[in-house]
């Protein structure tokens, strides 16, 4: 067991360290305004690392952090609150079993091109793709999924994960009007799926305007 707390420690040290990162460079890139947006990051089998509620995204300490389960539950009596968003991190880990990092944000072309859709952008042309996981080709046709925006998060959670089921093959899902949810079997990985789509939703919505 005590092999087991080192290496909780340690994957708790490394996760805060590659998410306080992550965020001062998404911070400086105007994609994690006023507190928003939230991280997390799999440390465990049954354990998540996650970002707490209203935290300044730039300027996360090891105090903005604390641990959930897959439900979005905290593990620790004490600490801080979670975001509401938690359970949306659950409703990925227990689907995608490679998922190991999970990023949501608010990011400008992310946010504009979700609202005026129906229900999905398809994307595909772009040498850029190649940046999401296992894609190889601008060929490959992207489509990420819109699920309407809620204020009930548990409701939001569940519509997601109904989503997910249907789409199993996308690499990140639009909520209308609110953000981005990707992840990857990295942080890094999942940061590269941020910044790649958040590119590509600005190249559609040039594209848009020359129209
Ligand atoms: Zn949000």
């Amino acid at each position: 067991m005590a092999h087991d707390g080192a290496d909780e420690a340690q994957a708790i040290l490394m996760a805060v360290t590659e998410l306080a990162a992550t965020g001062r460079a998404f911070s400086a890139r105007g994609w994690v305004p006023a507190t928003s947006g939230n991280f997390s990051r799999r440390i465990g089998e049954a354990a998540v690392l996650v970002t707490a509620s209203g935290t300044e995204k730039g300027e996360l300490t090891p105090a903005d952090f604390l641990r959930i389960d897959l439900d979005g539950a905290p593990l620790d009596e004490l600490g801080p609150r979670p975001s509401a968003e938690a359970p949306l991190h659950g409703a990925i880990y227990r689907r995608f079993a490679g998922a190991r990092a999970v990023l949501h944000v608010h990011a400008p072309a992310t946010t504009a091109i979700s609202l005026g859709r129906r229900d999905a952008v398809t994307l595909t042309g772009y040498e850029m793709l190649k940046a999401l996981a296992g894609v190889t080709t601008h060929e490959h046709v992207e489509t990420i999924p819109i699920v309407p925006n809620d204020q009930d998060t548990t409701r939001l959670a569940a519509a997601a994960g109904d989503q997910l089921d249907r789409t199993p093959d996308a690499h990140a899902y639009l909520i209308a009007g609110h953000g981005l949810y990707t992840w990857g079997s990295s942080v890094a990985e999942a940061r590269r799926h941020v910044e790649a789509l958040e590119f590509l939703f600005e190249c559609e919505l040039r594209r848009g305007e020359q129209r």
